[in-house]
């Protein structure tokens, strides 16, 4: 029997977990009833598991004969601060919070592939099961990391996948390269000086300096980013005063950036800061960036990107597995551990289901087997059953 056909016998199972999950979704850096689930099931699956890497973080350690190679496979397992609009039997019954982004399904593809290999032990050399907390701009792997991870379970590669609403169930598409865009967050705080608001003489305007600064802003990914580079650039939030007759002391401009590259990145950075200070400058204000990388640009590694590609041409098909996929302009954390050890990051088909982050988005469960068996395969044929450690 196939891995594929092996997991696909257990779809009730594993879509039972990914319901009980998403039923119960919580916060980045806050999944402890998640965590706890996934280590309790490796546990029963004989797996060696280690709680509370990088605050809420999980690993699972399976080791098959004497070979020294290893692998990581990473899932995130945070949910969303959003209020579900599904109606569903197993629909978040946590107010305000909701599996939108389908990490509910990784943990459970994730899952299913361990126990599968748990069970079969058909590979040579270590696999490591990385179920991380907080992706969704929490800094999840980058908590990870610094708890040390790949010291502590080192891996010569890794590999994760996200669900694409849009692609059928039963394909896949990767790209080698850029992937995924580097995401920043920014806060500029404008100060000004308060004032009656009829008596803008006595004091110095920080929403009138905010507005030019917001307008100004834009010329950098017009005018300092060259063409082919891609970046974009929006403000998202704009604060300042609580009077109508009051001209605030401050006013901020918050939102995100995002970039494929350092060089952009740096243009980015550097653009906002020179804009933003300098027209604030001219108008008798002053400005400050806070300018925070919250997720580096997600770059597959060319070998890696490869090999996850034929590991998915054998289970559906080459026709299935579009190895061209565009780049996209979401963030994606897994780059930063993709910074440490080569690695890839491939979409998995959703189907025909509402987008992430949407009220109405639900993981298809149908999706499951594809990338548990997508997983398994690729321990199995990265780490050969016949070859020495
Ligand atoms: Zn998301
Ligand atoms: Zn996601």
């Amino acid at each position: 029997m196939t891995a594929f056909d092996a997991i696909a016998r257990r779809r009730d199972e594993l879509a039972a977990i990914r319901q009980d999950i998403h039923a119960h979704p919580e916060l980045g850096m806050e999944e402890h009833r998640t965590a706890e689930l996934v280590a309790r099931k490796l546990e029963e699956w004989g797996i060696e598991v280690h709680r509370g890497v990088g605050g809420t973080g999980v690993v699972g350690v399976l080791r098959s004969g004497n070979g020294e190679a290893a692998i990581g496979l990473r899932a995130d397992m945070d949910a969303l601060p959003m209020e579900e609009a599904n109606d569903l039997p197993y629909r978040s019954t946590a107010p305000g919070r909701m599996h939108a982004c389908g990490h509910d399904g990784h943990t459970t593809m994730l899952l299913g592939a361990a126990q599968y290999l748990a069970e079969t032990r058909a590979f040579n050399g270590t696999v490591n099961f990385i179920f991380q907390p907080g992706e969704e701009g929490c800094g999840g792997a980058l908590a990870m990391l610094k708890d040390g991870l790949f010291e502590r379970f080192p891996c010569g590669q890794v590999f994760a996948m996200h669900n694409r609403p849009g692609l059928p169930v039963g394909e896949y598409a990767i790209r080698s390269g850029p992937t995924a865009a580097g995401g920043a967050f920014f806060d500029i705080t404008v100060e000004g000086k308060g004032s009656h608001g009829a008596r803008p003489e006595a004091g110095v305007d920080p929403v009138l300096a905010a507005c030019h600064i917001a307008t100004a802003l834009q010329s950098i990914v017009a005018r300092n980013m060259p063409p082919m580079e891609t970046a974009v650039l929006s403000i998202t939030k704009v604060t300042g005063g609580d009077a109508y007759n009051v001209i605030p002391q401050t006013a901020k401009l918050s939102g995100t950036a995002r970039f494929f590259s350092a060089r952009a990145r740096g243009l980015l950075e550097e653009g906002m800061k020179r804009v933003a200070e300098g027209v604030a400058a001219g108008l008798g204000a002053t400005a400050s960036v806070d300018f925070r990388l919250i997720f580096a640009p997600t770059i597959n590694a060319p070998e890696q990107t490869e090999r996850f590609a034929a590991a998915a041409a054998e289970i559906v098909g080459e026709a299935k597995v579009d190895r061209t996929k565009a780049p996209g302009m979401g963030s994606e954390d897994f780059s930063f551990m993709m910074e440490r050890v080569p690695g890839a990051y491939l979409h998995v088909g959703n189907g025909d289901s509402a987008t992430v982050h949407n009220q109405h988005y639900n993981f298809n469960d149908a999706a499951i087997p594809y990338g548990a068996a997508l997983l398994a395969r690729l321990v199995e044929r990265e780490l050969p059953k016949g070859a020495q450690g």
